[in-house]
């Protein structure tokens, strides 16, 4: 396990979540959190931090996710799976990213 946000190895198991009992991880570096499915879906679509912060830098600023996929050259389902990955962790400075993301969930 490496942890999306730093890069850092060491990654702690911390608890479970939902009915399937999803194992999550914490870094014990940056203390982010991710669960498993999150990680290995991420993981077949591995980007560089560069272009996860990229992506997430262009949603803030309210580019649609068609928009962000033509202008880093990233499959838009590549995009849609960064961004429900950090989806986990918005900060509450960024509401409109908030109810984004949350759009996305619903689609699914
Ligand atoms: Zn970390």
């Amino acid at each position: 396990m490496t942890c999306l946000r730093c890069q850092h190895g060491m990654m702690k198991r911390f608890g479970t979540y939902g009915k399937r009992r999803i194992q999550r991880y914490r870094c014990q570096k940056c203390s982010a959190t991710f669960s498993e499915t999150r990680q290995s879906r991420f993981g077949t679509h591995y980007l560089s931090l560069e272009k996860t912060t990229r992506i997430v830098s262009l949603m803030v600023e309210g580019v649609s996710v068609r928009a962000i996929s033509r202008l880093t050259d990233i499959d838009r389902n590549t995009v849609l799976s960064v961004l429900l990955t950090v989806g986990e962790k918005i900060p509450p400075e960024f509401p409109r990213l908030a109810s984004w993301v949350s759009r996305i969930q619903r689609l699914g």
